[in-house]
Formats: structure tokens, sequence, C-alpha cells
């Protein structure tokens, strides 16, 4: 038996691979700019593409034409809501209006 290890020194030198881009990247459907934290992304309802938390917001706050003293903050769990700040009670803070289930799980 005659072993073929020597074989393996004269291998092909292998092709040169262009190194891959790292990953998908995700555009913005919102603004349409790159999305370099994707873990805070949100799914955007109407591509369903992954969407700028803050761009998410600015939506919203435009299609439910909030108020002054109104403002939308994240629940957890794909959902939001409109909370609605008490001007005198400071300790109150603000109040939840409405809740928003904007992503679904
Ligand atoms: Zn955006």
């Amino acid at each position: 038996m005659v072993t073929s290890n020597h074989h393996k020194k004269y291998r092909k030198h292998r092709r040169y691979r262009a190194p891959r881009k790292r990953g998908p990247r995700y555009i913005c459907p919102v603004c349409e700019k790159p999305i370099n934290v994707v873990s805070t992304a949100i799914i955007h309802k109407e591509t369903s593409k992954k969407a700028h938390f803050d761009c998410i917001i600015k939506e919203l706050k435009k299609s439910y034409q909030l108020k002054p003293n109104e403002g939308i903050c994240y629940l957890g769990g794909g959902g939001f809501g409109i909370i609605e700040t008490s001007k005198g009670d400071r300790n109150k803070g603000f109040v939840i209006k409405k809740r928003i289930q904007y992503e679904t799980r």
C-alpha cells in the first residue's frame, strides 16, 4: 500500500474568492437609508421590510395625528402606545391612551 499523503502538498492553489458582503443590508422603506442596528428595527407594516424604529414612530405619529401633549412609546412585543403626558401632575407622568399592535409575532 502506498500512502498518498505527499500529494496534499501539491494541491492547486484555491482560487481567490472575493469576500462576501456581510449579510443582507437592510434598507429602511421609510427613509431609504441603511439600517445599521438591525436588532432595534421594526417590521414595516406596508412593505413588511425592516425599518428604523424612529421612522415607524414618525409614521405612527402622522397616521394617528397626535396632539402636542401626546407621544408614542414602545410597549414591547411589537406594540406601541399613544401616551398622553399630563401637564400638572409630575408624578403621574403619562397615561397610555391607546395601544397599537404594530408587529405581529
Ligand atoms: Zn428609516
